[in-house]
């Protein structure tokens, strides 16, 4: 009972200040979401270069809105000041709802969902960006479950509407709720989902991305998939998809993959994905992938 309490004063607390744990890709975009949609961020690393990287990205978007007319310098300056980059884990005491957005590795992610856990309010919501892991797994060594589900955002963040809310088995109906609420407030459009490997997006993605392997290991040229894929209509193609994803997360995606759905989804033998990992290729965010970038 005493559980459902604190679990219906999540739902009905006002998401006033987030905290975003990671300050990448993801973290960065997210801060960046929720802070230029009025809820001011606190953003958290171990790098004092990523959270350089992270404002730098948050400029950069406002600095092209502003370029084109639809920033003012007064929003460019409050959406920059409501973020709070910062390295000590004392800063997200405050915040009503954490977004986990560190490395898609298990391990560090349930130690850093733990030790939020204890410093944030007992009714403060707990969050994982995470594409693939389990919810309950992540859930396991948590204190209180009900107040943690999924938050799967999508890559760029401010460009792209949807998330994900997951639905763990713990998770209460007002945590859900709540995060749900959160995703409106910040300009996306939730959907919820079962929690099983790879959610619904990544179900639908990865078998797309295999086909894609298995017809590059029977010789097509990466670069003319692209093209048909966008004379198909897609935006990109799947290789400069997977470039702007991350090859090590798509990699880390992959194993998931394998191991929820071993029927359907196997490792392929010399993956053309997992052989660019392998030479530290890790697509934009390392300068080349599939493609190089200067
Ligand atoms: P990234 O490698 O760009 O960023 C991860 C950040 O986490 C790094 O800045 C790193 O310094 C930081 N970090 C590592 N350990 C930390 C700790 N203990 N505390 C605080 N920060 C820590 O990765 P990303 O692409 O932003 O992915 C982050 C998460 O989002 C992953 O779970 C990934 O699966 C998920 N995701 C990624 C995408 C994508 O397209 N890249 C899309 C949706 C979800």
């Amino acid at each position: 009972k005493k559980k459902a309490k604190i679990a219906g004063k999540a739902a009905s607390k006002t998401i006033k200040q987030a905290g975003v744990l990671g300050a990448g890709i993801m973290g960065g975009g997210i801060a960046y979401q929720s802070s230029v949609k009025g809820v001011p961020a606190v953003m958290k690393d171990i790098k004092q270069d990523a959270l350089d990287l992270g404002m730098g990205e948050a400029m950069k978007i406002l600095g092209k809105g502003m370029k084109i007319g639809k920033v003012s310098a007064e929003k460019m300056a409050k959406t920059i000041s409501n973020i709070k980059p910062t390295l000590n884990y004392d800063d997200i005491k405050p915040v009503d709802i954490v977004v986990e957005a560190v490395v898609e590795n298990p391990k560090v992610k349930d130690a850093v969902l733990c030790e939020a856990e204890q410093l944030i309010a007992d009714d403060a919501i707990l969050t994982s960006n995470t594409s693939t892991i389990s919810i309950d797994l992540l859930a396991k060594n948590l204190k209180r479950p009900e107040n943690f589900c999924g938050m799967h955002f999508f890559n760029p963040v401010h460009k792209m509407p949807l998330v994900e809310v997951i639905r763990g088995e713990k998770s209460s109906d007002e945590t859900v709720a709540a995060v749900v609420a959160y995703a409106s407030a910040i300009g996306k459009s939730p959907i919820v989902v079962k929690d099983c490997p790879g959610f619904f997006v990544n179900r639908v993605l990865f078998p797309y991305f295999r086909g894609f392997s298995q017809l590059l290991q029977e010789g097509a040229d990466f670069r003319q998939v692209d093209k048909v894929m966008e004379k198909f209509g897609w935006p990109m193609g799947p290789s400069y998809l997977l470039d702007v994803v991350g090859i090590d997360t798509a990699v880390h995606c992959v194993g998931v993959m394998a191991e929820g759905f071993p029927d359907r989804m196997s490792a392929l033998d010399k993956d053309p994905i997992e052989q660019l990992y392998k030479q530290d290729k890790y697509g934009q965010k390392s300068g080349s992938g599939f493609y190089v970038y200067s």
